[in-house]
């Protein structure tokens, strides 16, 4: 699969003409909920493209191309939240009709773009999001889109939803998913402040909430967003969409500490024009400590 990407950048929009550097940590996917649309009908020269518009994407998708309007790392005006200052987020122009082949070519541009994003800015699968889930997390006003679209049964976008674009992009990066290792994870919402550990993915029954802050072992993930999570001697199901800062847990009996061996010193002799010699002493594996009881002994310090 290889696509282009166009740069075809805004000339009016403040986002452009007055940038706001940003560090990009995520992706936000939105389509537009206007059929039969193409790129410049929000592009470069649209009205979205104007001096006092409140509007900036970062990039258009349609069926013909992907075209990049702003910079990737200047602030964009798509979610009406914070996201703006940390997600790059783009728009897929919704085609007039719902073919199997727009889905797929509207799919696979969105994976191809999302996916170099992913590379370009070290982002992991799990932070694209969609502007619905977004909302969700609370760095975004509330929109339904992609989720009124993707994914719909008895369409042709039915087998595409933003979790098969997380489960391609990182098969595509070579996300390791090894068997066994577990994460740690910090809940993160934002309106509500907490979230439930569920007794099963059904939520049949909360056993716990966790504040925004806590810090959680993220088991495995289960599928369909669900992350089989241990807290406090307690084991449960969380929506793993609010389970951020993932790291890795080391295996514990692997990491042995580094022994402090001090070495011989490296002993450089010069002679300087004059006849004085300059003896030049590096010590290796001092601690600080150490190496100020040489100073000591040595009266240099
Ligand atoms: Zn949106």
């Amino acid at each position: 699969m290889s696509e282009k990407i166009v740069w075809e950048p805004y000339t009016k929009n403040r986002c452009m003409t007055e940038p706001r550097a940003t560090t990009p940590v995520g992706i936000v996917v939105h389509s537009t909920a206007v059929k039969g649309t193409k790129h410049t009908r929000w592009g470069q020269g649209s009205p979205w493209d104007t001096e006092t518009s409140s509007k900036a994407a970062h990039a258009l998708i349609d069926t013909d191309g992907i075209w990049q309007t702003l910079p990737w790392d200047v602030r964009c005006w798509l979610a009406a939240g914070d996201a703006n200052y940390t997600h790059i987020q783009f728009e897929i122009c919704e085609p007039s009709k719902d073919t199997d082949e727009n889905a797929k070519n509207l799919y696979e541009k969105t994976l191809y773009l999302c996916t170099e994003l992913c590379k370009m800015y070290g982002i992991s699968s799990w932070d694209v999001v969609c502007h619905a889930e977004a909302h969700k997390m609370g760095i975004a006003n509330n929109h339904s889109d992609v989720t009124h679209w993707w994914g719909k049964k008895g369409t042709p976008w039915e087998p595409y939803t933003m979790d098969r674009l997380r489960a391609d992009i990182a098969a595509a990066l070579g996300e390791e998913k090894e068997e066994g290792v577990m994460y740690t994870a910090v809940v993160k919402t934002k309106y509500d402040g907490q979230i439930n550990l569920w007794s099963n993915t059904k939520k049949s029954k909360s056993l716990a909430k966790l504040k925004d802050g806590t810090t959680v072992t993220i088991e495995e993930e289960v599928g369909a967003g669900w992350c089989k999570v241990s807290y406090n001697g307690m084991e449960g199901y969380c929506d793993g969409k609010y389970l951020v800062d993932r790291k890795p847990i080391e295996d514990a009996d692997v990491d042995e500490p580094e022994e402090n061996t001090p070495e011989m010193p490296d002993i450089i002799e010069n002679e300087t024009e004059d006849g004085k010699i300059i003896i030049d002493v590096t010590f290796k594996g001092l601690s600080p400590e150490q190496l100020d009881k040489v100073l000591e002994v040595l009266d240099l310090a």
